[in-house]
């Protein structure tokens, strides 16, 4: 190829081989979204692909970016990444290495990877690092993982038998959002780490999670506690645990959903401690 863009495009593709999904373009045309699985009558299951659909009709050019949107409608590139043949979080760890890929390196004290287990069958997954979380490099350890866990614990598990990460693994500055360009650069290590973990139920908590792995604008007020199809997983979306701390009338919406995850996974709460004396 003799091209001005050449440079670009080598450029392009050595970023990719470094976030390793070199082979991408390869298998690009022949990878499709899962097969949306039958659902029962109670748990009606969407495809992610039809709710792109309902967000961007494939007849007609992608609508124009909401202003307060921050997350793009169209699938990502990464949609199509195939799983790495040998892939492990301690590789992809290694991979992300003292990562300044984008600019939420530059305040960030601690990568935060993940952390759970590496064969769970339930994660979750959440927006970015906060405070609590940069300092000690673990997810969810400030005042809102105390209240995952809680909620952990009242589905019957421990922290341990689940895996918990973030969108973007540094945190960004005064706790904002994570930008649109910070969760496309950051995102290809999650779909690894999922791929890896190949998890029965992915819980996304909050707007970003959610908008981030199902493709969509949509606000999560509109399809929490919907069931989604998700690359062979199912996929769940409910309210962040920091929404619960300022909102605590959300958490009975809550534990409606958490309370679906269990009936797919089979488990049945934890029978109440008796009382001293
Ligand atoms: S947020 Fe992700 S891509 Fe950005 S610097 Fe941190 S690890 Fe790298």
């Amino acid at each position: 190829m003799d091209s001005p863009a050449r440079p670009q495009i080598e450029a392009w593709l050595r970023y990719f081989d470094d976030l390793g999904l070199s082979p991408f373009y390869l298998d690009r045309a022949a990878t499709e979204l899962p097969p949306v699985e039958p659902a029962p009558a109670s748990q009606p299951v969407a495809s992610r692909t039809a709710l792109l659909a309902a967000a961007s009709p494939s007849t007609a050019p992608p609508p124009p970016r909401a202003p307060d949107a921050m997350l793009p409608v169209v699938p990502s590139l990464f949609d199509a990444a195939p799983r790495i043949e040998g892939d492990s979080l301690a590789r992809i760890r290694e991979d992300i290495g003292d990562c300044k890929r984008c600019r939420l390196c530059e305040a960030r004290n601690t990568i935060v990877f993940g952390d759970g287990s590496a064969s769970a069958q339930l994660v979750f997954v959440g927006e970015g690092p906060g405070h609590d979380e940069d300092v000690q490099g673990l997810p969810f350890v400030g005042r809102a993982g105390k209240l995952l866990t809680q909620m952990i614990e009242a589905m019957g598990l421990r922290r341990e038998d689940v895996y918990i990460c973030n969108i973007v693994k540094c945190r960004p500055p005064g706790n904002r959002q994570p930008e649109r360009d910070e969760v496309a650069t950051c995102s290809p290590f999650l779909d690894r780490q999922l791929a890896v973990i190949h998890p029965k139920v992915i819980v996304c908590l909050g707007n970003v999670a959610a908008q981030t792995l199902l493709g969509t604008n949509k606000s999560i007020s509109q399809f929490r506690g919907q069931w989604f199809d998700f690359r062979g997983a199912k996929l769940l979306a409910t309210y962040h645990p920091a929404f619960l701390l300022r909102t605590p009338s959300a958490k009975s919406e809550v534990w409606t959903d958490l309370k679906k995850v269990m009936a797919e996974l089979g488990l049945k709460p934890p029978k109440p401690k008796p009382r001293a004396g």
